[in-house]
């Protein structure tokens, strides 16, 4: 079956992924800790943005953004069960979280911003990874691009993980992990740790095909868990 084949497919990944991860630590920083114990007590929730009549971005191909980031958390999810990472899922299929008095477009999205903030927030030791694609009117952007919220808490973990995907995926790929703007909601609602990473551009063509195989998004799948788990036993910043 195709899947099963993933799934042992992405296990061997989550295998190399351990191997790795010692040379993935910056210099000096030591071999980052795997044991359970780093780890307890934090809950991966992990968010595919859009799903449902909001579909997000559109790439030049025509695949929906929410599609895309809904296969990239998937991966993120079996990864990090394998790594023994406990892991919520705002959505598992195509859908929108909205309540369902909401009725127009705008309803039922303000609606389902506002569920995906409740259940981060109420979640104890929320850790919010939230994955989305990226698009700009110009297709010459390319790049994978890290936003955090709550610096004290994200920064150090935003800046592993632009590394991270820089290293595996585009090493010519100079952003910078940067501070979420205001008007994206979720970001600006919950007090914990949290990162929205924009995989990567829609609106560019190469990119765009890249990112709809099944093999590129294992690739960004194994840097999320690879930075995750670097954050959490490299020491990164207290609260
Ligand atoms: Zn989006």
């Amino acid at each position: 079956m195709k899947l099963d084949r993933q799934k042992i497919f992405l296990l061997l990944a989550g295998a190399a992924l351990v191997l790795a991860l010692p040379r993935l630590a910056p210099a000096g920083a030591g071999v980052p800790t795997l044991g359970p114990a780093s780890l307890r007590g934090t809950t991966l929730i992990l968010d595919a943005g859009h799903g449902g009549e909001d579909g997000g971005a559109v790439s030049v191909t025509g695949t929906r953004e929410s599609d895309l980031n809904l296969a990239v958390v998937r991966r993120v999810d079996l990864l990090a069960g394998f790594c023994g990472i406990p892991t919520i899922l705002t959505r598992e299929d195509d859908r929108s979280l909205h309540d369902e008095g909401a009725e127009t477009l705008r309803e039922k999205k303000r609606s389902d911003l506002e569920n995906r903030v409740a259940l981060v927030e109420g979640t104890e030791g929320a850790v919010l990874l939230s994955v989305h694609q990226n698009s700009y009117p110009d297709g010459r952007y390319s790049g994978a691009q890290v936003f955090y919220s709550n610096e004290a808490l994200s920064g150090a973990w935003a800046e592993v993980t632009q590394e991270t995907l820089r290293t595996a995926l585009d090493q010519e790929n100079h952003r910078l992990a940067k501070v979420i703007p205001d008007s994206v909601y979720l970001m600006n609602h919950i007090s914990c740790p949290a990162l929205l990473v924009e995989c990567g551009f829609l609106s560019n063509p190469e990119e765009a095909r890249r990112l709809e195989t099944g093999e590129y998004q294992t690739k960004i799948a194994l840097s999320l868990v690879a930075a995750y788990l670097q954050a959490q036993g490299g020491g990164g910043a207290e609260p």
